[in-house]
């Protein structure tokens, strides 16, 4: 028989008694993490949407750029029964504008703050920190161009790291300009590269003509060299452009938010326009130490066939941030069980337990029956197992006296209660144990 494995570059994700270290694959991790998320998301006023999957590949080629990366590499593209050209999402932003352009939601709602949570797919070299299917909390304030919610929208991003406990962050801001100053800087760029165009990396010359904004933030050695004396995109700057730049980061310093303007900080996709940013961090992420980014997207509705919009928008890859957070040990390693476990010790007492835990978890508490067999050790050691708070165990005599025997698995104290008893106080059962 074979014996199926999950593709390369994509994992389970499972409940937690099946580590004992801490690891990307635990469950608890994943809600935890979520929960963070979502409690933020709430309190800088976004909602959530949920797009599909699977878009029409044109949503990404029109939006991310035919020369971008993620859409000339990394894309699952595939024809589907009906022969169109569909694709796994390889990051939100696209979709989310199709929905906001698709639904009419700027007629109900003047600028609309989205927030999503989910998974996305990119055909990548899998290595720690880089998987094909990853998943991102991300989210867009769209129809407003105004700095402060550049400012606003870094400061939630931070302000979701700071709430899981990570350290050592760096935030890193540049400006692409509007598109004039873009098209200026790239006929620049291209001027002052030529003359090295053979000392490039392969995939740099390839990118001298499609993307040559790209090449800045090669990560190769002799790009980086050529790349250190080209002019800096901030000089290039329409006056409008240069005012919107200043004033994000004058937000920033009245937040005291420490940055870095770097220079050199372009992001892959074509659809950026004035602020650009990267949050990286120091610890352990075997070189993927980029753990969220986003910017200013001005043109990207409209070049979906909605309206000109301004929109601001970031991303944060949550494998990245859990493998920081187990780095940084700030993540909670507890499991919790339920609060009462029944032990039935024959028939009739299982029927009565069968009973007695569904009044429980119909009053909000949460319960779970034995049903192996009708052995009280075999029935403790299970407990144990799942981390219940209390074993609750009832036999022919408990059940002749409509009682039950219950035992405190952390103190490890008994006390017998009427069934009555358990029911309505079962929220809170110290005195019980005095
Ligand atoms: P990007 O759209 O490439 O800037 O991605 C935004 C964030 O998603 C990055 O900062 C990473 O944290 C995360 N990310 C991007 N690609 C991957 C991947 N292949 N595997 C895991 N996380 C990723």
């Amino acid at each position: 028989m074979t014996h199926y494995q999950a593709p390369k570059g994509v994992f389970d994700i499972l409940p937690s008694y099946c580590f004992d270290q801490p690891d990307l694959s635990i469950a608890s991790f994943w809600q935890h993490l979520e929960a963070n998320c979502r409690q933020i998301a709430d309190l800088y006023a976004f909602e959530e949407i949920r797009t599909p999957i699977f878009e029409h590949t044109e949503v990404f080629t029109r939006s991310s750029g035919e020369a971008s990366d993620i859409v000339s590499k990394e894309m699952y593209t595939f024809q589907d029964k009906g022969m169109r050209l569909v694709s796994l999402r390889p990051e939100g932003t696209a979709g989310v504008a199709r929905a906001v352009n698709e639904h009419h939601l700027l007629r109900k709602q003047g600028s609309p703050k989205l927030f999503y949570i989910g998974p996305f797919f990119r055909y990548d070299r899998p290595q720690a920190g880089r998987y094909r299917q990853f998943h991102q909390f991300g989210a867009e304030w769209i129809g407003t161009k105004d700095p402060l919610a550049d400012v606003q929208m870094i400061t939630m991003l931070l302000h979701l790291y700071k709430n899981l406990g990570l350290k050592n962050l760096n935030l890193m801001i540049n400006s692409v300009g509007d598109l004039p100053s873009r098209e200026r800087y790239k006929k620049a760029l291209i001027e002052f590269l030529i003359p090295f165009k053979t000392a490039l990396s392969e995939e740099s010359q390839a990118r001298l003509d499609k993307n040559p904004l790209r090449i800045l933030d090669s990560k190769d050695p002799k790009d980086q060299k050529i790349v250190a004396s080209a002019p800096a995109l901030t000089s290039f700057l329409s006056s409008e452009a240069a005012d919107h730049f200043h004033q994000v980061c004058e937000g920033l310093k009245t937040l005291h938010i420490p940055f870095t303007i770097s220079d050199r900080l372009v992001r892959g996709l074509d659809y950026y326009t004035h602020t650009v940013f990267e949050i990286t961090i120091q610890d352990n992420l075997q070189a993927q130490n980029a753990i969220g980014a986003g910017g200013r997207y001005d043109h990207l509705l409209k070049d979906l066939g909605g309206v000109e919009t301004p929109a601001f928008g970031f991303a944060t890859g949550m494998e990245r941030i859990l493998l920081a957070m187990i780095a940084q040990q700030q993540l909670p390693l507890e499991k919790k069980g339920p609060k009462f476990f029944f032990i039935p010790l024959d028939a009739s007492s299982q029927l009565t337990s069968l009973a007695l835990s569904d009044q429980l978890r119909k009053t909000g508490f949460s319960a779970e029956l034995y049903m192996k067999n009708f052995k009280i050790q075999k029935g403790l050691q299970q407990a144990y197992f799942s981390q219940a708070e209390y074993a609750v165990i009832i036999g022919e005599s408990e059940r002749n006296e409509q009682k039950v025997q219950i035992k405190n698995l952390l103190t490890k104290k008994e006390c017998a209660l009427s069934f009555e008893t358990l029911i309505e106080s079962a929220g809170d059962l110290t005195a019980h144990f005095a």
